[in-house]
């Protein structure tokens, strides 16, 4: 099963990805891993996505589509794989077709004000960098660490203008990408206004229509 999640930032594509990579048995291939994987481990590619992102460039369609390649080659992906953060753009998306035959696309959908109210209650704490929710998973003291007693802080671009202006960015570049795969045929609607509990069961449910089984 080759599946691609696409979805707006804070509609929560990585926990889905990393819940449904156990449940299927197949890699959650995240870009965004790769790529701090690469910068720590200072490799020749690490060095390369560094300067752009010190630069605060965009990593070059090349470098990431050589990177995704050479991932979705490994063995482990042989059964297939869970790709996430990628593509970004239409050509990343057109360049996949070339080396992979996709099974589907779930594409993860929420209206901005959930995601605005998820990302905006979000509290980190300063410490530990444990994660909490004001409203979804509150601290036992408000504004103090359950595990460590450091202080909760707030990450400068969680406000709602930040999180506004980054959904409208969002949309503008995805909407080519979403209507590429919407034409291919291989496009999934998976409504995720609710919490991970509750999407994670309606994407399993959704695959069982296209003959996906989770393994045992
Ligand atoms: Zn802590």
């Amino acid at each position: 099963m080759k599946l691609v999640f696409i979805g707006p930032p804070g509609v929560g594509k990585g926990t889905y990805a990393s819940a449904l990579s156990k449940i299927y048995k197949i890699p959650h291939i995240s870009t965004g891993e790769i790529f701090r994987d690469e910068i720590k481990r200072e490799t020749k590619l690490g060095k390369k996505i560094r300067s752009y992102v010190e630069k605060g460039e965009l990593v070059p369609d090349e470098i990431v589509i050589e990177t995704v390649k050479k991932r979705l080659s490994e063995d482990d992906c042989k059964n297939g794989f869970i790709l996430d953060g990628y593509p970004r753009t239409l050509q990343q998306a057109k360049a996949l077709d070339e080396f992979i035959i996709l099974d589907r696309v779930l594409n993860f959908v929420a209206p901005d004000e959930v995601i605005i109210e998820r990302i905006s209650g979000r509290r980190i704490c300063s410490q530990c960098g444990a994660i909490y929710h004001v409203k979804f998973k509150p601290p036992k003291v408000p504004g103090i660490c359950d595990i460590c007693g450091g202080r909760l802080i707030q990450r400068k671009d969680d406000t709602p203008e930040v999180i506004k202006r980054r959904l409208d960015v969002y949309k503008k570049q995805f909407a080519p990408i979403i209507e590429y795969y919407k034409e291919k045929g291989l496009l999934l609607e998976v409504d995720a206004r609710e919490l991970a509990d509750k999407v994670i069961p309606r994407v399993v449910d959704l695959l069982k229509n296209y003959g996906f089984y989770p393994k045992e």
